[in-house]
């Protein structure tokens, strides 16, 4: 069984259609790159398959269930315990410092405050930003707070990482820093990841490429989709 399956997932926002029959499978700790046009519907599928978006009609299988009828609190439960997001431009708490925020999670899931800081301190010194560590998150760069972003979705060892497209905001350098902490962090803790990206390189790093047009997934969506 996989770990996720979408199936035949349709979403239109009004008149839009943003996924037309779109179907996706991931197994556990496989890690894939998503890639299509802008418009596609990637970011759509991406926030399907965390359950902050309900689709239309489709079902989408997390771990034998599906999230799509489940209630909007347990679909953020599940996401607590079970997944790791990253988006764009971060969304971390800009009043909290940058540890503090990646200890949410953790802290949420009922880890220790000892604990679940000393988790955080040592992922954001692996990820270059301990020095900022303390420092409030609306204050700090956009490479730093992404790569807190990073930390954040793995703190809780998720079984999956989504991000969308987690480095557009930052410059070669800092993206490359961001790319090469969500592909180690997960594959060392056996997450699966799924990232949206533009970065051709970034692809060939991973398990596998899934390519999206105009709201479907036109190449291999993966074992049994
Ligand atoms: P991608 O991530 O590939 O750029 P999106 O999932 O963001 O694609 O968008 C898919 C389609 O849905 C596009 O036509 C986009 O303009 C439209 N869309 C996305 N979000 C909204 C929204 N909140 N309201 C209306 N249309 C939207
Ligand atoms: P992406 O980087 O995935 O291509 P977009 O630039 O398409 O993202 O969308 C950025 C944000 O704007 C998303 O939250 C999306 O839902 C929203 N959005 C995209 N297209 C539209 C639209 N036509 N109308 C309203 N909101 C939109």
């Amino acid at each position: 069984m996989s770990l996720v399956a979408a199936h035949d997932l349709r979403l239109s926002y009004g008149d839009t259609p943003a996924l037309d029959g779109c179907s996706l499978s991931v197994e556990a700790g496989e890690r894939v790159a998503m890639m299509g046009p802008s418009g596609s519907g990637k970011s759509t599928l991406l926030h399907c398959l965390a359950g902050v978006l309900r689709p239309d009609a489709g079902t989408v299988m997390f771990d034998g269930v599906d999230v799509v009828p489940l209630s909007e609190s347990r679909r953020s439960r599940l996401r607590l315990e079970r997944m790791g997001v990253v988006f764009q431009f971060g969304d971390l708490v800009p009043e909290l410092s940058l540890a503090e925020n990646v200890m949410l999670p953790a802290q949420l899931l009922g880890m220790s405050s000892a604990r679940a800081r000393s988790r955080a301190l040592a992922l954001l010194d692996e990820l270059g930003v301990a020095d900022v560590a303390h420092r409030r998150a609306g204050t700090v760069s956009g490479g730093q707070a992404q790569r807190a972003a990073v930390a954040r979705a793995i703190v809780h060892e998720p079984a999956v990482v989504y991000a969308d497209e987690p480095t557009g905001s930052l410059d070669t350098v800092n993206a490359e820093l961001v790319l090469d902490a969500l592909v180690d962090l997960t594959g060392r803790s056996g997450a699966a990841l799924v990232v949206v990206t533009h970065d051709h390189q970034v692809a060939a790093h991973l398990d596998r490429l899934v390519t999206m047009r105009d709201g479907r997934v036109t190449q291999p969506a993966g074992v049994g989709a």
